[in-house]
Formats: C-alpha cells, structure tokens, sequence
C-alpha cells in the first residue's frame, strides 16, 4: 500500500509522534499509566470548558457509537422519553439506539441540508410532555452541516430537560462552552479532531446527572455510571481491558493540541482548510451542498459535477496520487466527501487542489 494523506473524518491522519508514542507496552495497574489517564481526563475537561468540580470525563473502549450508546442507554431511566433531533445518519443511529435498547423516544426529522430548528423541537415537545431527555448531533458528518447547539442547548435545558450533544466530530475542532451551554452530556471520540487515533470515546457528564444514573444501564460493558465510578475510585483505572497504546497516542495527541494554541487555533487551521478547500472546488466546477452559513470546517460535501461523474475512478486515481476522501451520505444528492481535520495543512489541500484537477482533465 503507498501511503496516503487521510481526508476522512476519522480515522484520520495523524502525526508521527502520535503514532511513535505507541510504540511502547505499558500495564494497565502501572501507575504512571494511570496517572497519564487521568492528566488527559483533566485536559478533557479543560478542551470543553468545564470546572472539575461539576463535570466529569469518562472513558470507554470501543468507537465513538459505543460512548454515544453508553450514554443514551445510562442517561435515560425506565421511564425516560428522549426527543432527538435528526438530520443526518448520526441522528438517526440514534433513533436506532434507542429502538433496541427498549427506550421511548420521538423523532423530530429535518432535510439532511437544513440546520436542526429550535421553534419546530420545541412545538413537538408540547405534543409530547413524556420526554425527559433531548439529544442532537452537533456537526452533523453526514453533510458536514452545523446545528446550532448554541440556542437549542440552552432552550431544552430551560424546559427542563436533560441535554445530550454527540460532538463526536466538532469537539476540539470547535469551542464549546459546555457548562455555559447547560449540556449535560458531551460525547467525542479519541480520533476524530483530538487527532489521536481510533480505540476509545469518551463522555464529559455532569456529576449532579450522571451521579443519579446507577441502575440505569441496560449494559454491562456501556454502563457510563459503572465505568465514572471505576475511574474515580480507582485513579484512571478502566473497567475492563484498557486500550493503553491508544490512550498513549491520545496523550501525545493533547500534548499537540496544547502546542497548537489549543482549541482556538485548531479551530482557525480547520476553518483555513475549509475556506481553501470551498474556494478551490467551486473553481474546478464543484458546487457545495451545504449553505455557507450552515456549513461547518469539519467536512464539506460535493455535488457530482456531472450526471455520468465516476466517482470510482476519481477516487482511484486521488488515492494513486496520495489522497484518499469519501463517498458522500447524503440520501438525496449524488454527492461525495472531503474532510480537513487531522494533521492537514493548508499546503495539503493546495497539493489535493492540483491532483483534483489533474484527474478531472482525464475524466473528461
Ligand atoms: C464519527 C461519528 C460518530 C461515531 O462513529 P463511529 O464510527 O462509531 O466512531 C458519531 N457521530 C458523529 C457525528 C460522528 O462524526
């Protein structure tokens, strides 16, 4: 396999001293490996702008789903309803969730290119005054569109409701004032804008919540309460098997958050990809798919310039010349991805610019 630059929203690419910084075996009783865990719980919790003293980060084995499972499966008591706005595949992985987990839970489903609505969420929520809960997808990777967490969040949590926001793809690519926000759940994952790599999510909870959740699991391995009381009792101890060469590169990869200036900067770099990205494509021919004010700096999601456009073999030839993107998601759209988190620089986009170009002259 030639290597490739990875302009998908996780995995990601990575850089060397990520991937270096697990090429080391640690046990999981050592206890400058626990001390690691719990310096990066800490540094978690700093990334979303929450005090120590009134939330918590908990971490979980598995993928970014396996914490958003964990979390909607903790989070709701028997006699929970959950309201979940969708407009995309992440929204509607939800809604599955929740059917298999035996959860009560409405629907309140947008076109896959429009924002999520705060008036429309809160007119269902006076036909349905059995929900409890409330959960959205912050960047919805589907399109690569922005909901706006900031009027939704605040308004639900006014109601009265217990808030969810699956930030798998936006959380350290894009400041979020949790506390301020009232979310009680932030959901994201080690590889996604972190830039560490895939292995492990993690959930930054509300004590006061997540404290009143024991029993509440219809899982044992996705018991979000069960895996917070470990961790604490035990000082960065995992329930279970814990990914240690993974928690190793997400530490290195905090490490570089750090020295990037932090959330801040990242989010300036991503959103110079994006600009970079939007503008050279529209020059090739390429229409966005997503408004300008809606669309986020995660991903951004392209029409097929022409009825009879190969996707396959536009795709192969990128990938030939060092660039692998992603098929698009949208139900509607003939469509197709590219991402610009991870370790991707404005050069790079400059280098997938000219390659985008090269390929179109011998499609055509
Ligand atoms: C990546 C992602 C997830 C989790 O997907 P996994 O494949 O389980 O890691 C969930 N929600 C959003 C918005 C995502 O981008």
């Amino acid at each position: 396999m030639t290597p490739y630059l990875l302009l998908t929203p996780g995995p990601l690419t990575t850089s060397a001293a990520v991937k270096n910084a697990m090429m080391r075996d640690v046990s999981t009783w050592d206890v400058d490996y626990n001390a690691i865990v719990e310096q990066f719980r800490k540094d978690l919790l700093e990334v979303a702008q929450v005090d120590a003293t009134r939330y918590a980060a908990v971490l979980l084995q598995g993928s970014g789903s396996y914490a958003v499972e964990a979390t909607i499966g903790t989070a709701l008591p028997a006699d929970g309803c959950l309201m979940i706005a969708v407009n995309g595949a992440y929204g509607r992985r939800m809604c599955e969730m929740c059917d298999i987990l035996g959860i009560k839970s409405v629907a309140i489903t947008f076109d896959e290119t429009t924002p999520v609505d705060l008036a429309t969420c809160e007119q269902a929520l006076m036909a349905h005054p059995e929900v409890t809960h409330f959960a959205v997808v912050h960047c919805e990777t589907t399109t690569g569109i922005l909901n706006p967490i900031q009027t939704l969040i605040p308004a639900m949590h006014r109601r009265g409701l217990i808030t969810i926001v699956d930030a798998m793809s936006s959380f350290a690519g894009i400041p979020i004032h949790t506390d301020a926000l009232h979310i009680d759940y932030l959901i994201s994952s080690a590889n996604k804008c972190l830039q560490g790599v895939p292995g492990f999510a993690f959930v930054i909870a509300r004590r006061r919540v997540i404290e009143a959740t024991s029993g509440n699991a219809r899982s044992l391995s996705l018991d979000l309460f069960d895996q917070l009381q470990t961790m604490d009792a035990h000082h960065g101890k995992w329930r279970f098997t814990s990914p240690t060469h993974v928690v190793l590169a997400a530490a290195e990869a905090m490490r570089e958050l750090q020295d990037e200036g932090g959330v801040a900067a990242r989010n300036q770099r991503y959103r110079d990809n994006q600009r970079r990205l939007a503008e050279g494509m529209r020059r090739l021919g390429f229409d966005l798919i997503i408004a300008a004010q809606d669309q986020g700096p995660i991903i951004t999601s392209f029409e097929y310039p022409t009825a009879n456009f190969d996707f396959a073999e536009f795709y192969d030839q990128l990938k030939a010349r060092g660039f692998v993107i992603y098929p698009g998601k949208v139900a509607k759209i003939a469509s197709f991805r590219i991402g610009n988190i991870g370790a991707v620089y404005p050069a790079d986009i400059d280098r997938l610019l000219e390659s985008i170009a090269q390929v179109m002259a011998t499609l055509v």
